[in-house]
């Protein structure tokens, strides 16, 4: 589908009006400490096209870290690295009806894996199983292949935030502890949580989310130069995971109402991959009681039922 350039700002534009009083219902993340400095009425978002066009409007500039939204990164480094059925052999794929950090089902559930790759338990052991000689090894391995598919060298880790994160997350050393005392997780704890708090780190803008949900609705290819970075099996894969489990414990409601593989972070964004038409990236860090951009899911509702992007 070829979309006008002039249509396409214009609707962006008002999507951003329309849905901004939503941000004065949700609350910016503050568990972690640093995150509570964000400014609440930011909204932002930014198309990518399969045919590498860009359309954005609001605080589309506006840097923010990517949290949760990195777990997909991750994710596709491990099946690179070590092999599809090898990650899921310790990871599941089922969604929890539980929030991200939640640690009931590691002891409760008869289960020898977190459910999934998208709530902390999975990410912390999918950041287990990259490869590399070292921690810093590991995690240039995640930052370069960021770089690569958001066609962004300049990405980098936001210090203040990272810093603020290990300072506060025994909550996630809670989890990896227990993973580690059932033989969950392998590894070093501290090693594999400094990935894994250093990827949730990287510091990105709308434009940068929606070229990585690009690539991943070309099926694993870049729009704008081609290259292909995973197999269409690997992208087909990510893509599911995203609309089962990629909105945690709100994954359902999104899917009826906007219907589009997403990955949400508790740094404001949203990263939407339309298979086959379009990435969206969207921004806005006022959070709704499940950790997700409240009117960031409004933004993204109007525009699924304007363009009719739902995949249902
Ligand atoms: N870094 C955050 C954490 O581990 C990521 C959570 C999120 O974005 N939902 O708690």
């Amino acid at each position: 589908m070829i979309l006008d350039g002039v249509i396409m700002r214009g609707l962006l534009e008002s999507v951003i009006e329309n849905n901004m009083p939503y941000t004065k219902d949700g609350k910016v993340a503050s568990y972690i400490p640093l995150l509570s400095s964000a400014n609440p009425d930011h909204l932002g978002i930014c198309v990518t096209t399969l045919e590498g066009k860009e359309y954005s409007a609001g605080d589309c500039e506006v840097k923010f870290t990517m949290q949760s939204i990195s777990k997909v990164i991750s994710l596709m480094v491990a099946m690179l690295d070590k092999g599809t059925k090898n990650v899921f052999s310790r990871v599941g794929m089922e969604p929890t009806g539980d929030g991200f950090n939640s640690i009931v089902n590691l002891e409760v559930r008869n289960y020898n894996k977190p459910f999934n790759p998208m709530i902390n338990a999975g990410a912390i052991v999918t950041c287990s199983l990259i490869e590399g000689e070292n921690v810093e090894e590991k995690f240039q391995k995640v930052l370069s292949f960021t770089r690569k598919i958001t066609g962004n060298d300049s990405i980098d880790i936001n210090q203040g935030v990272y810093l603020s994160e290990k300072n506060t997350g025994d909550r996630n050393r809670a989890l990896a502890y227990f993973m580690k005392g059932n033989g969950i997780l392998q590894g070093n704890v501290d090693d594999v949580l400094e990935v894994y708090f250093k990827q949730c780190s990287m510091e990105v803008c709308c434009r940068d989310i929606s070229r990585i949900a690009a690539m991943l609705a070309n099926d694993g290819v870049l729009p704008w130069s081609g290259e292909r970075v995973i197999s269409r099996e690997v992208s087909r894969i990510v893509k599911t995971i995203m609309v089962t489990c990629g909105m945690y414990d709100e994954s359902g409601e999104f899917a009826v109402h906007i219907g589009i593989p997403a990955k949400s972070g508790v740094g404001g964004g949203i990263m939407a991959s339309v298979p086959k038409r379009m990435g969206i990236g969207v921004f806005g860090p006022s959070l709704d009681e499940k950790g997700n951009s409240i009117a960031g899911i409004k933004m993204l509702q109007e525009l699924s039922k304007e363009l009719d992007l739902s995949i249902f």
